[in-house]
Parts: C-alpha cells; sequence; structure tokens
C-alpha cells in the first residue's frame, strides 16, 4: 500500500518530461517542414547502374538554382527511393519514375512509336504529384545530338534532359495546369537542342527536327 505513495509526485514529472517530449518533437517537425518543401522521390528499373545518380542529382539542383523556371521551391529534397525509411516524415512529396536505361545515354535503335518523354496522370480533374520519364525514347531522341560526344558529356546531356523533361512535368502539378506555353520549358515539344541545354542557356538554337515530345497522358 505505501508503495503507491510516493508515486504521485513521479506521476506528475513523467507528465512534464512527455510534456517536453511531445514539444520538441512538434518543433522538430515543424522545422524539417520548413527545411524540405517538397521531396522528389525517385524510382529506376532494377538494372540501372548507381552512376545515374549524381550527375542526375547535380544537373537538376544546378538547373534549378540557375534557371528562374516559376517554380516557388528551387531547392527540393531529392531521394532514392531506397533512401526513404518507413514512418519518415516529408514534406510535400512528389514521386519520379524513370523508365528504361536512364543510365546509358546512347541505345541500340528500335523503332519506337512516338510518345511523349514525359508526363503525368490526371486523375478526376487534378494533376497527380507522380512524374513519369521515359529514358528509352530519351536515349533515342538524343542519339544524333549527342554523336560524337565522350561518355562523360553523354550522360551529362541525358541527366540535362531528364531535369528539364521533369521540371516541365513539375510545373503542370503545381500549376494544376497541362496547358503549354510557345516558348521556354513548357513548351509542348522540346526540342533534342533544348533538352540538353545547359542552364542560362535555354533558349538555345532552334531545332526543327520535332522529333521530341514532353506531354502528358
Ligand atoms: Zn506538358
Amino acid at each position: 500500500m505505501a508503495c503507491f505513495a510516493p508515486s504521485r509526485p513521479l506521476a506528475s514529472s513523467r507528465a512534464i518530461i512527455r510534456l517536453a517530449l511531445l514539444l520538441s518533437l512538434l518543433a522538430v517537425f515543424s522545422f524539417k517542414a520548413q527545411a524540405a518543401e517538397n521531396t522528389l522521390v525517385f524510382y529506376a528499373d532494377k538494372q540501372v547502374s548507381d552512376t545515374l545518380w549524381q550527375p542526375l542529382f547535380s544537373a537538376i539542383q544546378n538547373d534549378l538554382a540557375k534557371e528562374d523556371y516559376g517554380l516557388s521551391d528551387r531547392t527540393p529534397q531529392l531521394m532514392r527511393s531506397n533512401e526513404v525509411f518507413p514512418g519518415e516524415e516529408f514534406g510535400r512529396v512528389i514521386e519520379v519514375k524513370l523508365l528504361g536505361r536512364c543510365d546509358v545515354p546512347q541505345q541500340a535503335y528500335r523503332p519506337l512509336k512516338p510518345g511523349p518523354l514525359g508526363w503525368v496522370l490526371r486523375v478526376h480533374g487534378e494533376i497527380q504529384p507522380y512524374i513519369y520519364v521515359d529514358c528509352t525514347r530519351m536515349a533515342q531522341v538524343l542519339d544524333p545530338t549527342t554523336l560524337g560526344m565522350s561518355n562523360e558529356q553523354r550522360s551529362r546531356a541525358m541527366s540535362q534532359a531528364i531535369s528539364h523533361v521533369l521540371v516541365h512535368e513539375w510545373i503542370h502539378i503545381t500549376t494544376q495546369n497541362s496547358g503549354h506555353t510557345e516558348h521556354g520549358i513548357s513548351e509542348a515539344q522540346l526540342t533534342a537542342a533544348t533538352l540538353v541545354a545547359e542552364p542560362r542557356t535555354t533558349q538555345a538554337p532552334i531545332d526543327n527536327t520535332q522529333n521530341s515530345v514532353a506531354d502528358e497522358r
């Protein structure tokens, strides 16, 4: 019986500790939410080499930092899907699915039907936070442009092109507008020259080979 007596002050100090813990957790979560407004989580085919990621993430970060595409968040967190831990808290998440061999800029020619390089999905009138990039088609579109380039230049061109398609689709998601503009990143058809243009040179010489398309389904 006597053992119940000292448990009262203990209980109230426990409550204080719990409250302090809760407040510090809330502080951590609100800080996290501010630190990463958007998180782009990338999924790629299993056979894709790890060498894809570093140049790709640098190209995206560089692109967003140097070019003002009108996106409110120019420093999103970039993560591979296998880096996400269960229960991890994020701000807004956008999933990016890379289809085909995004790590191999030059690929054997396979006749492909004309189609988009990237797209987003609209469900019940709302553009969903999922971006698809077709690397098999991209590699073919870039083939003539990357001819004569070194392997390093080629993967740089591929990373740049993926970044441009990603930004194009991300704009559709943030604006909830599937429309296109006549010039710039939101053109319905991005030429190969525009796709591989490094930041600050997006207004590259106009290439009339309209064989590349960034569009939604
Ligand atoms: Zn589009």
